[in-house]
């Protein structure tokens, strides 16, 4: 191991952080090509960081990074190979952990590979973080809470989830393995952060990947198709701009009192799937009509949905002074201009 942490917790290698000065460093974001990490990676090279992203480009994309290449080091791997997450690691100072299979749709499609990545990969992440003595933040998911009836829903809470049959909990239990490695790994002193996503939206959401039921509505709406609501459309989300979730991400990194836990970023204001839908129909003008849809259509047989998901924001609100700050209308207004912009 190079370095223990010697000269305090809040050290990335010989670069010393506070919460009041952010001395740039070399950070790593494995998934940095993806729809959020490609924000966060925005964001970091905006605060002064030399960033290098490791990425498979599976579901994320070069293009998502254009305009910051010259800036961006763009490594095409996976974080399956632990040779190249060895060498990543440690030229870092600072590890931002995203790279993960992700999308509902995506983990039920294909639940043997969506698993691996999730584990073994997350797995070589933390443990040469841990050889090397690095700093790393895991994203982590809202998911990970599962079917609970509890809101809003609180970092320590129980989590609650169905059968292994159902394939849409084996991503809430490999992001669960994830946290848990991390956490041990901070009993071991190293230092970690995890932050759970609720909902995120944005430019550069995918159908394929993250943000499916935004991605959906958007293309849907803007091509006059029908809007293809599940169910009855009374489960509920709440979503949070990327904005929201980079700037989050950032503060639990960089706030020293943050090591060591695990904070919820989403925004509080629940939005039944049915009402987004009017509210996209709405914000792109689009007549398109509303087509409730079964489940099993989507997503086939034996599909189980998670009916509501809340954070309870205050530790985040506490320890890293963040709070959501750009509604619902904002936020769909700002994706669409992108999206009318790149689709035509
Ligand atoms: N959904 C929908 N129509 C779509 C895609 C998704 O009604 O075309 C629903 C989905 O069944 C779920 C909610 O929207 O109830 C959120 O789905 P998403 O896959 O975006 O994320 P989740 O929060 O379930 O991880």
């Amino acid at each position: 191991m190079t370095g223990e942490p010697t000269d305090g917790p809040c050290t990335f290698g010989a670069v010393a952080v506070t919460s009041s000065t952010i001395v740039p460093v070399r950070v790593l974001v494995t998934g940095g090509a993806g729809y959020i990490g490609s924000h966060l990676v925005d964001a970091l090279c905006e605060a002064g960081h030399e960033v290098r992203v490791l990425d498979n480009l599976s579901t994320g994309k070069a293009e998502n990074l254009a305009g910051r290449l010259d800036r961006v080091h763009l490594v095409n791997g996976s974080i399956l190979d632990a040779e190249i997450v060895e060498q990543e690691v440690a030229a870092a100072q600072l590890v931002f952990h995203l790279a993960a299979a992700v999308g509902v749709r995506h983990i039920v499609d294909d639940p043997l590979n969506s698993l691996l990545t999730n584990t073994r990969g997350t797995e070589n992440v933390l443990a040469a973080c841990f050889r090397h003595w690095r700093k790393v933040l895991v994203a982590s998911t809202s998911e990970v809470y599962g079917k609970t009836s509890k809101f809003p829903m609180s970092e320590d809470d129980d989590r609650v989830l169905g059968s292994t049959s159902v394939h849409r909990w084996s991503y809430s239990t490999a992001k669960a393995i994830d946290e848990h490695l991390a956490l041990a790994y901070a009993a071991k002193q190293l230092p970690i952060v995890i932050v759970r996503y609720f909902n995120s939206y944005g430019p550069r959401i995918d159908e394929r990947g993250y943000g499916s039921v935004v991605a959906n509505f958007l293309r849907q709406a803007t091509a006059g198709e029908p809007l293809t609501v599940h169910g009855d459309g009374s489960q509920s989300r709440c979503f949070t701009y990327v904005d929201d979730t980079v700037r989050g991400t950032m503060l639990a990194a960089f706030t020293p009192e943050a090591e060591g836990l695990v904070f919820n970023l989403g925004s509080t204001r629940e939005t039944p799937i049915l009402e987004l839908a009017e509210l996209i129909k709405q914000s792109v003008g689009s007549d398109s009509p509303i087509a409730p849809t079964s489940y099993e259509s989507y997503y086939g047989p034996g599909f189980e949905d998670t009916r509501r998901r809340v954070p309870d924001v205050s530790r985040a609100r506490e320890i890293l002074d963040w709070e959501p700050t750009i509604t619902l209308e904002d936020g769909l207004a700002r994706t669409i201009e992108w999206w009318v912009k790149t689709h035509g």
